[in-house]
C-alpha cells in the first residue's frame, strides 16, 4: 500500500478542445521573480495581473475584503486587463455549471458582461477612487447650523451570495465648518454601497466616509433595503425589510438631535416616491 499520487489521466489531460467562438487564449506565460525585487513594485509579475495585485496587498497587508476599496493599487488600463482576467475565470464558471456557452447565444457572451457588470457596475465602489466632494466654507456669521437629512437611493451587494441589495440612505448631518454639495451625499454613498457588503457593515461605511467628507463629528445613517438573499433564496421571505442604523455624536448622546432625525426620516417617506 502505498500513498503516492497519481494524477487522473481524464482531468489531468491537456485541454484540447478547438472553440471557434469566443476563443480564449489563456495568459500562461511564465513567470520570473528575481527574489531580490519580489517586496519591491518592479521585477515582480504573476501570469495574471490579479494575482500580482493580490501578491502586493498581502506584501502591504492591505485588506482586500469584499467591501474594501483598492483603488490605491490601480493604475490607468489595468481595468481593461482584470476584466480579460475575470471573462476568462467566469468561462470557467459557466463551464463547470455545464451551460453550452458556444452554442447558447444567450449565454455566449455572458462571461464577459459579468466581468464588465462586477468591474464597473455592482462592485465599481471598491475599484474607483473616493468621490471628489469639494468643500465649501460654512465658517461665516450666518453659517447653517440645522440639521440636514439627505435621502440616497443605494443598490448593493451582499457579500455571502453576490445577491442585490436595494433600499435607501438616510443621511443626517449637522455641519463642521465646512459643506458639501448635496449630491455628494448620495455619490458617497453609492460608492460604498456598490462592493460587496453586509447591511451592518455599509451603514458604519456611509457614516465614516460622510464624517471624513465633511469634518463633522455628528452624523447619523439609517438604512433600509430589501436583500436577494431573503428574497430569491434561502428563507424566500419576500418583501423583508432589513434596518441598521449609525449614530454619532450628537446623534447618538443627544435625544433631541436624534428625535428630530428620525422625524426627518418619517417626514421623508411621507413624501418621498415610491
Ligand atoms: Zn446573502
Amino acid at each position: 500500500m502505498t500513498n503516492e499520487f497519481k494524477p487522473d489521466p481524464v482531468i489531468s489531460a491537456e485541454d484540447s478542445r478547438a472553440f471557434t467562438e469566443d476563443k480564449y487564449v489563456p495568459l500562461k506565460k511564465e513567470v520570473f521573480v528575481k527574489a531580490a525585487d519580489a517586496m519591491s513594485d518592479k521585477g515582480y509579475e504573476e501570469a495574471y495581473l490579479g494575482d500580482t495585485l493580490r501578491f502586493k496587498m498581502k506584501r502591504d497587508n492591505k485588506r482586500f475584503w469584499a467591501g474594501d476599496n483598492i483603488s490605491d493599487y490601480l493604475h490607468e488600463g489595468d481595468i481593461e486587463r482584470l476584466i480579460d482576467e475575470a471573462t476568462e475565470a467566469f468561462e470557467t464558471v459557466l463551464d463547470r455549471l455545464l451551460i453550452d456557452r458556444e452554442n447558447d447565444p444567450n449565454s455566449k457572451g455572458t462571461a464577459r458582461r459579468l466581468a464588465k457588470m462586477y468591474f464597473n457596475e455592482i462592485m465599481a465602489g471598491r475599484y474607483e477612487p473616493a468621490p471628489d466632494a469639494t468643500a465649501f466654507p460654512n465658517d461665516s456669521a450666518d453659517r447653517y447650523e440645522g440639521m440636514l437629512v439627505v435621502r440616497s437611493e443605494l443598490r448593493s451587494m451582499c457579500s455571502h451570495h453576490h445577491q442585490p441589495v436595494s433600499g435607501v440612505a438616510y443621511i443626517g448631518i449637522i455641519a463642521a465648518n465646512k459643506l458639501i454639495g448635496l449630491s455628494k451625499y448620495t455619490r458617497i454613498a453609492q460608492w460604498c454601497a456598490r462592493r460587496g457588503t453586509l447591511q451592518e457593515e455599509l451603514c458604519n461605511d456611509i457614516a465614516r466616509e460622510i464624517m471624513r467628507a465633511t469634518d463633522s463629528e455628528n452624523v447619523g445613517v439609517y438604512v433600509q433595503a430589501v436583500h436577494g438573499c431573503c428574497e430569491n433564496r434561502g428563507i424566500m421571505a419576500h418583501s423583508s425589510l432589513t434596518q441598521t442604523t449609525v449614530l454619532k455624536g450628537a446623534f447618538n448622546t443627544d435625544g433631541n438631535t436624534k428625535k428630530e432625525f428620525f422625524d426627518n426620516i418619517k417626514l421623508q417617506q411621507d413624501f418621498a416616491p415610491r
